[in-house]
């Protein structure tokens, strides 16, 4: 015997308990399952643990995906409006911290306890602690199996992430899934992700510790935002940001000076000529940051000494400072995984599978990656809320 619902969802992070919620809400049988023992365990760790849930300037353009304009659709239907006022209704107080990223004023699980309340309102039946050991599909239906029972639908939504974090439990599990039904993946890669130094930069990797607030660019891509030089090579959010869209063996251009005006350096010689090039730089840098910067532009002596012609190529040297990453710290420090399931095997509508129909794949398992700072969630609960809707709006 085995025991049927409307839909089963697979992965309770943030994108399942969406999608179960909506649908459950909207009358329909969902069976939520995770392999952890409590859903939503990103989510708990998430934002330093006060959970930066969304982001107010969440529009498609501020995310990575094979296809730029597929994510429109969801995030125009389900807008961070709609989920700060879920907030609300469940009484969660929250703060912006920075460029529109919004906090819980409290612990992140006041978020997860809130979704796994909707869940309840929606009649969603959870299973944890056991994951699909098998998944089978024949006659219109879904069977998967779990802890030696059977469990069937006609509609299955992967919504089991990416395997950034494996401690976390994180898995590819959604992309195997996916193959055997023929849908393809768009390669996997680290996103939001520290980059590491060779050791020729060994320089840098000693300033460990030490942050600045930075331009940095790969390509025609920009962020400005605080860097921090680690022991293994370069993290912050200005580096997180960048190592998206990255490209191994290229390098990223890094302006230590974003505020100042041009022709800043020879103006300090004017006003300061008796002054040292690291006592100079370390008026807008960190100590230990200028005299390593010094050191590499071979800046020695007074201002004073240093020709003008000298001091106008140091500073384009500091406004483009050229590093090649020789990697990243991989999927163990990913905040997310770029690439995943082909956005063109998907609606970006219902986010249902073109040549499965019933299948369904949401939130970070999709080709659909986030800028750092809420994006991610917003994506996560936007393309739940589509798929939930759908799944109600399916005659079953
Ligand atoms: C340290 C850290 C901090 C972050 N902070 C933020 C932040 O503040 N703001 C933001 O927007 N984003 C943040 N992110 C990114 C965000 O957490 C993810 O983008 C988001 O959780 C994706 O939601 P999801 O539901 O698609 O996947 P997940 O939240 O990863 O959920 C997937 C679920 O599937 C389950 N699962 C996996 N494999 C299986 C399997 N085989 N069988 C059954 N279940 C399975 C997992 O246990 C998990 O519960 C952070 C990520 C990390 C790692």
């Amino acid at each position: 015997m085995s025991e049927s619902y409307d839909a089963i969802v697979l992965g309770a992070g943030a994108a399942g308990m969406m999608c179960a919620a909506t649908a459950g809400q909207l009358g329909r049988r969902v069976l939520l399952v995770d392999h952890a023992d409590e859903p939503g365990r990103k989510i708990l760790i998430s934002g330093g643990g006060r959970c930066n849930f969304t982001n107010l300037g969440a529009a498609p353009d501020r995310y990575l995906s094979a296809n730029p304009h597929f994510a429109k659709s969801a995030l125009g239907r389900y807008r961070p409006q709609d989920f700060i006022d879920l907030v609300e209704r469940h009484g969660i107080a929250w703060h912006e911290k920075t460029l529109g990223q919004l906090f819980c004023d409290g612990p992140a699980r006041q978020i997860v306890t809130m979704m796994a309340q909707e869940c309840a309102r929606g009649g969603v039946t959870l299973l944890l602690g056991h994951p699909a050991s098998a998944i089978a599909h024949g006659d219109g239906l879904f069977r998967v199996t779990i802890a030696g029972r059977d469990h069937t639908a006609p509609a299955l939504v992967l919504a089991t992430g990416g395997p950034s974090i494996p401690k976390l439990g994180a898995t590819g599990f959604a992309y195997d899934v996916a193959r055997r039904f023929g849908l393809s993946i768009v390669q996997p890669r680290p996103a939001l992700v520290p980059l590491t130094l060779g050791p020729e930069e060994a320089l840098f990797r000693e300033l460990s510790g030490v942050s600045a607030d930075v331009a940095v660019k790969s390509g025609k891509t920009a962020f400005r935002e605080a860097a921090l030089f680690t022991h293994r090579g370069l993290s912050g959010p200005a580096m997180l940001q960048i190592s998206s869209y990255w490209q191994h063996r290229t390098p990223i251009a890094v302006d230590f000076l974003p505020d100042q005006r041009a022709d800043w350096l020879v103006a300090e010689k004017r006003a300061h000529p008796r002054a040292t090039p690291g006592a100079v730089l370390a008026r807008h840098l960190p100590a230990r940051l200028a005299a390593a910067l010094a050191d590499r532009l071979a800046l020695s002596g007074d201002m004073a000494n240093a020709p003008d012609k000298m001091l106008r190529a140091a500073e384009a040297r500091l406004r483009a400072w050229p590093f090649t990453p020789s990697g990243t710290e991989g999927f163990a420090k990913a905040e997310v995984t770029a690439g995943g399931i082909a956005t063109s095997e998907l609606s970006s509508r219902t986010l249902e599978a073109r040549r499965m129909p019933g299948l369904y794949a949401i939130g970070e398992a999709v080709d659909v990656t986030g800028w750092l700072g809420g994006y991610n969630f917003q994506w996560a609960w936007a393309s739940g809320r589509a798929a939930g809707q759908a799944l109600a709006e399916e005659a079953v």
